[in-house]
Parts: structure tokens; sequence; C-alpha cells
């Protein structure tokens, strides 16, 4: 046996969801947006000079922060960004939470949490959902080492209302407060606002979802000045390039474009309200979800057995076989075409 084999870091990896190389498929599994960028950062690509990439991009990433404090009427110094919202995050568990003490987050929520806190060797307890798969904010009082979910939730799409997210902010003055907000733009309400009334609440949003961004990999966190300057420090001492050249302009396109952005989030909120309907007559049940998906299960059909049915019509959605979910389907919400040809089979089937 090699004696080397004691020295890995061996963890258990996050498992993102499928990437199917096969076309024309109803992609449904990874709560990606089903429009295109604005048509700004198409503009910005077609434009864009490839002898600049013979150059290192600004360490400081100016451009795109100031553009987002722009768009969220911040200063600079509360703004922070990343390859993702992951790499925001991960950067935030190893900035702040190091007492030692367990960081608490949902039983049932966003599945890289744990394996960020196995990673860095961050102990943790998961508080369970109520019956209902919401947050209980008074599970989270007493002494921890932190405090991080999403809003609104995922899987569950289900929002904590803003007043028990306060709660929580205001119930841990002495440990950092991170509301991962990957869903927010879709009807849900951001506590941005908190940012100026507590030092401990960091708010963590991304492209991904409602900037149709998945590809282009770019996060942000808002909060004191204080909380951004030491994440930054932790960047510096890992990776002072995190953001490309083109991530930066696209990604200033796109946040300048507010219309198209409120736009495209209004159509998908329509389209979710519409679908909910349509599954409520099909037997399906589900939480008021304020998300991109719906997180439903079915009155009499098991959860895996559809997962299968519909990946053979080349219908992908996804499927977590965890303990209190493994009968429940995650369904992103598509373009309008998308969902009526998800309905056409769901009534052929069941
Ligand atoms: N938080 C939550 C709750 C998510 O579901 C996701 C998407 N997988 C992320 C953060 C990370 O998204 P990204 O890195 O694309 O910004």
């Amino acid at each position: 046996m090699n004696k080397w084999i004691n020295n890995i870091r061996q963890v258990v990896p996050y498992t993102p969801g499928e990437q199917p190389k096969e076309k024309n498929i109803i992609k449904l599994n990874t709560n990606e947006n089903p429009y295109p960028p604005s048509p700004e950062v198409q503009k910005t690509l077609a434009g864009f000079e490839a002898d600049t990439l013979r150059l290192y991009p600004d360490p400081a990433v100016e451009g795109l922060i100031s553009a987002i404090a722009e768009n969220y009427s911040l200063k600079p110094e509360q703004v922070f960004v990343g390859v993702g919202s992951d790499d925001v995050l991960a950067m935030s568990f190893l900035t702040f939470f190091n007492s030692g003490k367990p960081v608490l987050f949902p039983d049932i929520t966003y599945s890289f949490y744990d394996v960020w806190a196995d990673l860095f060797g961050i102990p943790y307890r998961c508080v369970p959902l109520d019956d209902d798969f919401c947050i209980r904010s008074d599970d989270y009082r007493g002494d921890c080492g932190g405090i991080i979910f999403p809003n609104p939730n995922a899987p569950t799409g289900i929002e904590l209302p803003q007043e028990s997210v306060e709660k929580i902010v205001k119930d841990h003055p002495d440990v950092i407060v991170i509301v991962d907000e990957a869903y927010v733009d879709f009807g849900g309400t951001s506590a941005l606002p908190l940012i100026e009334k507590y030092d401990n609440v960091l708010i963590v949003q991304t492209f991904s979802k409602s900037r149709s961004m998945a590809g282009m990999r770019i996060g942000f966190a808002m909060g004191n000045p204080a909380l951004i300057k030491y994440l930054n420090d932790v960047k510096y001492s890992f990776n002072s390039y995190t953001m490309s050249r083109i991530s930066i302009e696209c990604g200033i396109s796109a946040i300048r474009d507010r219309s198209y952005f409120e736009e495209t989030c209004r159509r998908i909120i329509e389209t979710r309200e519409w679908a909910k309907k349509e599954l409520a007559a099909l037997g399906f049940e589900f939480g008021d979800s304020k998300a991109n998906f719906i997180f439903v299960r079915h009155k009499s059909v098991p959860a895996e057995e559809l997962y299968n049915a519909l990946r053979k019509e080349h219908i992908y959605v996804r499927y977590f076989k965890k303990p209190r979910i493994d009968n429940c389907l995650r369904i992103t919400i598509g373009t309008r075409e998308e969902m009526e040809a998800l309905f056409a089979f769901l009534r052929k089937y069941i």
C-alpha cells in the first residue's frame, strides 16, 4: 500500500446536476435560465479584443464591482465578486467560519454547504426544516459558529419571511450570518437592507440564474466593508485573478441592462405561476416556490419512477436520492413551450 495515501486530503465531492451531451432535450434539471443573456452581452462578446487577453485582468475587478454597486445603490467597498456564487460562498466559509463551533444550516438545502464544511474542517449541524419544508427561525437560537441558508431555500423554493431573517441576524451578533440569495430575483424579497443595519450579515447573489449567465461564472457578496475586506484578504491569499477579462466585461453589460433582466424574470415568474396550476391539476403537491423551480411530489406516482420516465422522453429534471426528499422532483421553470411539452407527457403518463 502506498504510504502517501495517508497524506492526501480525501473528500466526498459535491455532485453537480447532469449536463447531458445529447441535443434536443428539455433541460429542467439545473435551474438555468431558459432565455439568453442580455443582447448587450452578445454585443460585448462580439466586440471583445482577443489581444487584451495577453494581459492579466484587473485583480480588484473595479469595473464590475462598481457596476454591481451602482445597481444596488451601494458603495464599491460593500461588494465582493467571485467565480460564480460557489466561489464566493467557499471563500466565505473559509473567511468567516473559524470559531471551532458548529455552523448551522438546514437539513434540506444546497448540498454544497456540507461539502465546503468538510473540505475546510468546519464543524456543522443541520437544523431540520419543519414538516412543510419551512425554516423555523427559533430552531437557530443559541451558540453556534455561524449560519447559512438560501432564501428562497433550495431545492424547496420556499421563502423565509424577512422578519425571520432579521431575527436570525439580530439573535447572533457575534457570528456571521450568510443569506444565499441565488434565487431571490424570481419574486422573493432580498435581505440587502439589513447590511446597513447589522455588521454581521452577508448577502450572496449570482448572475447564473436571473441574468442567464451560468456559463460565465459570476457571483457576488454584499455586506459591511469590513466583511468585504476580510473576504478580499482571503481571496488574495488564494488566487488574485479570479475573474477573467471576458467575465468582467460581460458582467458589466449584463447588470446595466436592467429592463431585459426585469422582463425575463417577469416571464419566468408568469410561467411558474401557470405551471403551479397545471401541476396541481395533475395531482402534484408542492410548497409555494418563489424561485425558478418547483419542488414537487406526486400523490400516487413515485418520484424516481417519474424521473426515469421523463428521462426516456429526453426531459431532464432533478431527483435527489436523499432522506426526506427521495419522493420529490425539482423542476426548473423553462420556456412556456418547454413546460407545455413537460405537461403533455405528464398528462399521458399519469
Ligand atoms: N446557491 C444555491 C442555493 C444554488 O442552488 C446554486 C446553484 N447551484 C449556487 C448557490 C451556486 O451558483 P453559481 O455558482 O452558479 O453562482
